[in-house]
């Protein structure tokens, strides 16, 4: 049986160019980037170059550039290194302004910092249809507020939130300092401008296994000036921001898969092509009855997510199901997959999940065809009728 992967949001198969890249420069330049010998000055001219890059692709300086093992460690860094600077250096106890969409890896973070009496700390409410408003972000914004962290693109539920507004509104705000912009791009960069000067934002989360990349690499960009302390001590490596020796295959697979992903414009035309597939899945999905869409409809909706609620059905079940029929699917975020516990992002729509009733996110990558969507939504339907006889 010809399996469907649908669950690109967990993460991406490895594009082919990708390994080739990796396998042929770990064969070849093994040396240490931090040594000084030839050996190494190879490596380390290779990941400069990676690290133009990556920094090229979001109009940063490669010296912003700090890489880390992927978004979970950047987002730590961005928000543990903005807290702990405010909390040792300016002695004071910062608010931290986030979202209720966040993945877990803000969210648990900011709760466990608040939790711990380290922080204040807010969670702007999202509207039912899971859109965020910039509005609110703002007026949660108070005199000690030291960092806002806004996700770009929802994981679970595919919101596209408004970034690029919220970074112009904190700036028109005119506070000085104002307070430093975090936006976690994991899901964003697949298809839309992160441009850090458009996006307004002083640190950017990026992963590689999420762009056709190898597992295990990401990024965080910190724009020039920005005071932050490190979650790790140890050498030098990475501007004194990350200590330890560089994944240095993974660096080179992380820049080819950005240069595979070409300009703003390939990106958007490939996002085109993936749109039309979602809309079908979509259309086809909400003809079962009790079904709904989780997340906003048309613009507001990343390229490549459906997520929806099917009522009469547990979890386990629809998930076991569609794996034996031979579609790679997911709960919500796949860091909940096989946690019966509702996602914090589906309570947060207000739609409280009962017992018998599940969420299945179906995310859509660049090599789905018609025929699978075909194919998905007769596996998908027939499962649901048999489940719920
Ligand atoms: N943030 C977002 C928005 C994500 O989708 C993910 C991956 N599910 C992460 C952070 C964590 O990424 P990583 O697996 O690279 O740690």
């Amino acid at each position: 049986m010809k399996r469907i992967y649908l669950d690109h949001a967990a993460t991406t198969p490895v594009d082919k160019r990708v390994a080739k890249e990796m396998r042929d420069f770990e064969l070849e330049y093994f040396g240490n980037p931090s040594s000084v010998h030839r050996e190494g000055q190879e490596a380390r001219a290779r990941i400069d170059f990676a690290r133009a890059q990556v920094a090229e692709f979001i109009a940063a300086k490669p010296q912003e550039i700090i890489f880390t093992s992927g978004a979970t460690e950047s987002n730590n860094l961005a928000i543990q290194g903005v807290v702990n600077h405010a909390v040792q250096k300016l002695k004071i106890k910062p608010h931290v302004v986030t979202t209720r969409l966040e993945h877990h890896s803000v969210y648990n973070l900011v709760k466990d910092l608040e939790k711990r009496g380290v922080i204040e700390a807010t969670f702007v409410k999202p509207s039912s249809d899971g859109m965020i408003q910039t509005s609110d972000v703002i007026k949660a914004v108070k005199k000690n507020t030291a960092l806002v962290s806004v996700i770009f693109v929802s994981n679970e539920i595919g919101s596209i939130l408004p970034v690029r507004e919220i970074g112009k509104a904190l700036s028109a705000e005119g506070r000085t300092p104002r307070p430093l912009f975090h936006v976690d791009a994991a899901q964003a960069l697949k298809f839309l401008n992160c441009n850090v000067e458009k996006l307004n934002c002083d640190l950017l989360t990026l992963s590689a296994h999420k762009i056709y990349g190898p597992k295990g690499i990401g990024a965080l960009y910190v724009k020039t000036g920005v005071k932050m302390q490190n979650l790790m001590l140890g050498g030098s490596q990475e501007y004194g921001r990350r200590p330890g020796t560089q994944n240095t295959a993974g660096i080179i697979g992380f820049a080819k898969a950005i240069e595979l992903l070409g300009t703003l414009e390939a990106r958007q035309k490939g996002a085109g092509k993936i749109i039309k597939l979602r809309d079908k899945l979509i259309h086809e999905l909400l003809k079962i009855p009790g079904l709904e869409l989780n997340g906003p409809q048309g613009g507001n909706r990343t390229a490549n997510n459906v997520s929806i609620t099917i009522s009469g059905i547990d979890q386990d079940s629809i998930m076991t199901a569609l794996d034996l029929a031979g579609i790679a699917a997911s709960t919500g975020s796949a860091c909940v997959s096989g946690s019966s516990e509702p996602s914090h992002v589906i309570e947060a729509l207000g739609k409280v999940r009962g017992k018998n009733s599940s969420t299945l996110r179906l995310t859509l990558g660049k090599a789905t065809t018609d025929s699978e969507i075909k194919q998905a939504v007769k596996i998908i339907a027939e499962a649901i009728k048999t489940l719920r006889q």
